[in-house]
């Protein structure tokens, strides 16, 4: 798999200031495969034909977003797989000729599939820190027009993993138009990423992986699939919000689940807090998935859904800050329930 672990100057064997045009044009590569001197992992046409039908829907915002392709687009959600095989369809779909694009299978899609197509840089968080000088690099090249007749593709893959300086100096880059273009960064969760770069970007949320939903109204565009780690917590999210639910309405059953020892833990404090933030937005429009949607659609006021939103931020704030998740969940679920019983 491509790391970020080395630049142009391990790859290419001369130092990184040495910016000839043909050095430059290793350096390319060098971005992409940024690794160990290991190819980076193809997508196969199976795999991506597959992705791209379990998260058709979001196959389907992509072929309409790219008539006018925005500069930076955000995938979330699914699996880390799902995410990259995803991001490579947009890379195609981009760039395919054919009459029903993406094909994935003309040379351009295999070679977006393959990520050996110039035009894709492929920046892989997920084995380690992205560094700045990976990132400095890519703005060098940033600078050049599209080396096909296509659209550039710059892919980060797991862009959590982005030190602080390299989010920065790639917040520089979606700053300035980059006419031909395009930016796709791929994390589990949009909270996991700076702000700053979620507020420039078109944020797609992919299906969640999980089977585990079934009987979840509003999420039947997923295939089923096995159970695994990333399920087995949304799963235990969408339990623990059925029980917020019914703590709101009844006022009990709550602090008995977060007063069990080790029944709460971080992870599955900020998925409740992403859910409740989804069932919040959907109950605004009208469509609430989960009995907790309902309350916030019938038992709360618009002041009471704002005060929930800005509920919810102070929450993530104080997991990201290592408030213990089972208090800042108390405090949470006391707060919702205040404005639930408010209003009725
Ligand atoms: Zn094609």
């Amino acid at each position: 798999m491509a790391t970020s672990k080395s630049t142009s100057t391990r790859a290419t064997g001369k130092p990184a200031g040495a910016k000839t045009p043909s050095a430059r044009g290793v350096a390319s590569a060098a971005v992409k495969n940024a690794a160990e001197d290991l190819p980076p992992r193809p997508v196969s046409r199976e795999e991506a034909v597959t992705a791209a039908a379990r998260q058709a829907r979001v196959a389907a915002h992509l072929c309409a977003l790219a008539k006018r392709p925005p500069q930076v687009l955000i995938l979330e959600g699914g699996t880390p797989a799902d995410r990259e095989a995803m991001a490579l369809f947009w890379t195609a779909r981009l760039n395919c000729r054919e009459d029903e694009p993406p094909c994935l299978s003309c040379r351009r899609c295999s070679q977006a599939l393959a990520k050996t197509h110039r035009d894709l840089f492929f920046l892989d968080g997920s084995q380690g820190t992205i560094k700045i000088e990976t990132v400095r690099e890519l703005r060098s090249i940033l600078g050049e027009p599209p080396r096909d007749d296509g659209f550039r593709s710059v892919i980060l893959h797991e862009a959590q993993s982005l030190s602080t300086e390299a989010a920065n100096a790639l917040l520089k880059s979606l700053e300035e138009p980059r006419p031909g273009t395009c930016f796709t960064l791929l994390a589990a969760q949009r909270e996991r990423l700076l702000p700053t770069l979620v507020s420039r970007g078109w944020v797609l949320t992919l299906a969640w992986p999980v089977s585990l939903r079934a009987g979840v109204p509003g999420e039947g565009d997923c295939v089923v699939g096995p159970a695994d780690t990333e399920g087995e917590i949304y799963r235990r999210a969408v339990d623990l919000a059925g029980t917020l639910a019914a703590f709101l309405r009844t006022g009990r059953g709550w602090f008995q689940i977060t007063g069990a020892r080790g029944a709460v833990d971080r992870e599955l404090a900020r998925r409740l807090t992403v859910l409740c933030q989804r069932e919040l937005a959907r109950a605004m429009t009208g469509a609430p998935a989960l009995d907790l949607g309902l309350i916030f659609a019938r038992d709360m006021d618009a002041r009471g859904r704002r005060t929930v939103d800005v509920a919810l931020a102070e929450c993530q704030d104080a997991l990201d800050a290592n408030v213990r998740p089972e208090l800042a969940l108390d405090w949470l679920a006391t707060r919702m329930h205040a404005l639930a019983a408010h209003r009725s």
